[in-house]
């Protein structure tokens, strides 16, 4: 039996371990927030009784998927892990500190993934004593829905480190495209200045929110509008992309708009937080 620790149960983590657990692989979901792992379980049960009640998956699996999750507030539970995906807060410094731990706590040969949505694996392997068994894990929201993972490369990657994320990745029914480490990496790079040019649309009285989504979505074939999109990823997660994105490439192009800014301090995050360019009852 294969064992993955999932650390971070916020709106991606819990997406990652329903999925390890739904292809078989125990599961330890570890967060410093009890009340984020509590969320995070009921999210996960949701969305499984979900797929049973539709007849996409069989009782059985469904509750064998939620037997195999356990919760732990202590990263000591990831030992015995062959993988780590790392889905915490998108912060640098976070992370940091959690792979510098993990990689203290676990055996060498351990893959050390990280979900982030921008930053860098190479900085983040640098935080570690095992930089080839670094790598990005990027997973796309909602998770059990949707099939692309960026397997992101960082410096001091090793091939077979590669090689074992593209087999689980595989393995998770999903599609690996590969990538080289750059700040935003592919999605983030292109997705974002759409987001924030749909911000800045709005900001700039050109047209309602729901008027921007339903130009990208008629228009340009787009299934989500931006800004239904945005308050699905987070608004403090899209803020967080665009301040690596230009402190990474170009300060001007990437300036956050202020409405985002001001969204984020006041609280508005979108579907976390029940506001954000909609509201949300559940
Ligand atoms: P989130 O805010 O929903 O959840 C983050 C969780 O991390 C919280 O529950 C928090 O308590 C926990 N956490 C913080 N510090 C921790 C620590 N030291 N140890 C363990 N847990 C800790 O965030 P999210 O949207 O799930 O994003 C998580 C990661 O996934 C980020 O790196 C983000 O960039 C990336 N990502 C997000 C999306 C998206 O659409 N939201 C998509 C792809 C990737």
């Amino acid at each position: 039996m294969s064992k993955v620790a999932v650390v971070g149960a916020g709106t991606m983590g819990n997406g990652i371990a329903h999925v390890f657990g739904q292809h078989g692989w125990d599961v330890v979901l570890i967060d410093v927030s009890e009340a984020a792992l509590a969320a995070g379980l009921a999210t996960i049960r949701k969305y499984v009784e979900r797929l049973e009640k539709k007849g996409a998956i069989s009782h059985q699996l469904a509750a064998d998927t939620l037997g195999r999750i356990k919760t732990s507030k202590s990263l000591d539970t990831a030992k015995g892990s062959q993988i780590v995906v790392e889905a915490a807060t998108e912060n640098p410094g976070i992370k940091f500190e959690i792979f510098t731990a993990l990689s203290r706590l676990l055996p060498p040969d351990t893959v050390l993934a990280s979900n982030t949505s921008s930053i860098s694996i190479s900085e983040i392997a640098k935080h570690t004593n095992g930089p080839d068994k670094v790598i990005g894990m990027h997973f796309m929201n909602p998770v059990p829905v949707m099939k692309l993972v960026e397997v992101i490369r960082g410096q001091e990657t090793s091939s077979d480190t590669v090689k074992q994320t593209v087999e689980i990745v595989r393995d998770l029914g999903k599609t690996p495209v590969e990538v080289n480490d750059a700040p935003g990496f592919v999605s983030n790079r292109v997705l974002m200045p759409m987001i924030n040019e749909a911000i800045f649309c709005v900001q700039d009285g050109i047209a309602t929110a729901a008027g921007v989504d339903e130009v990208m979505k008629l228009g340009m074939n787009h299934p989500l509008g931006p800004l239904a999109l945005a308050d699905l990823i987070g608004l403090d997660v899209c803020l967080a992309i665009l301040k690596v994105l230009q402190d990474g490439l170009d300060a001007h192009k990437y300036q956050p708009a202020p409405l985002l800014e001001k969204m984020v301090a006041q609280g508005q995050l979108g579907r976390k937080s029940g506001q954000g360019f909609y509201a949300y009852r559940d």
